[in-house]
């Protein structure tokens, strides 16, 4: 793999980005089972082929300063950034923990408010992350009584926090991840892992299109709908099919291979929205 500059950003920056790193045949670390067991298959067999630009790891690089400074202040008698390793049929599971704190898991992120108010932040692949590092510190003999994210909304705005419902109220939330039975998920992922199976549409991050009923001079829209004939129909019930509201059609894409996928200029199951399938 390689890190390109596209962007032309500083050196002290490209410095901050770190040099990629290959995996290590037959471990998996918690990330890589959150994360589609096909990409890691791609990390695996063409490696030297794989690129990513700096320009995409801006806020990769604010974590890992913000990790940092968490960890340099950890209070003295929790265990920061320790990582720890088991056997799993046949492979290591690593993982490393951010903080266990009195048998309280943390794991600090930066990400969207978005994600701490969607499902009261309880995110799949966190969820699953923090299970796996339950299940690595229990196998060595640590009791572990909850499991937190403690978040940075990146984007969080005081005046929308006034609004109260699942708002944070300032930008570092706290979400708790539930318990949940992680070996038959870490079984399936290894499943999927030997068998080479290609993304699901979820995995592959799948936003289906969209047909919005608008008026003019609004910027919200009347009604969202699936198909563009549910909208006309709705509209059509309405009686607004007239010269002051029209449907926009808001294009759908599989984001994850589109946009954030690091193997997708090269994955032969990569697609688009319209069907189209390379490779
Ligand atoms: S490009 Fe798409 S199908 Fe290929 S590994 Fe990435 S998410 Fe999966």
């Amino acid at each position: 793999m390689i890190y390109t500059n596209t962007q032309k950003l500083p050196q002290a920056y490209i410095n901050a980005c770190g040099e990629p790193y290959p995996p290590t045949p037959n471990r998996f670390s918690a990330t890589d089972i959150t994360a589609p067991p096909y990409v890691r298959v791609i990390r695996d067999t063409r490696w030297a082929e794989l690129k990513d630009d700096v320009a995409n790891m801006v806020w990769r690089v604010f974590g890992v300063g913000f990790h940092d400074f968490m960890r340099k202040n950890a209070p003295a008698d929790a265990i920061a950034e320790k990582k720890l390793t088991i056997e799993y049929e046949g492979y290591q599971i690593v993982g490393v923990t951010d903080l266990y704190d009195d048998g309280v898991i943390i794991d600090y992120k930066t990400t969207g408010v978005y994600s701490l108010i969607l499902d009261k932040g309880v995110k799949t692949e966190w969820r699953d992350q923090l299970n796996i590092y339950r299940k690595l510190w229990e196998a060595h003999g640590y009791p572990v009584s909850r499991m937190e994210i403690h978040a940075i909304a990146r984007d969080w705005s005081e005046g929308k926090s006034l609004g109260g419902g699942g708002y944070p109220a300032c930008p570092y939330a706290i979400r708790e991840m539930p318990r949940v039975e992680i070996e038959p998920i870490i079984s399936e992922w290894i499943r999927r892992y030997n068998a080479q199976e290609p993304c699901t549409p979820e995995e592959r991050w799948e936003r289906p299109p969209q047909f919005a009923v608008m008026k003019k001079g609004r910027k919200t829209a009347l009604r969202v709908l699936p198909s563009y004939d549910e909208a006309f129909n709705w509209a059509d019930e309405k009686g607004i099919l007239n010269e002051h509201h029209y449907i926009q059609e808001r294009k759908g894409e599989y984001a994850r291979c589109e946009r954030y996928c690091v193997a997708r200029d090269i994955c032969p199951h990569r697609t688009v929205m319209n069907g189209t399938v390379r490779g």
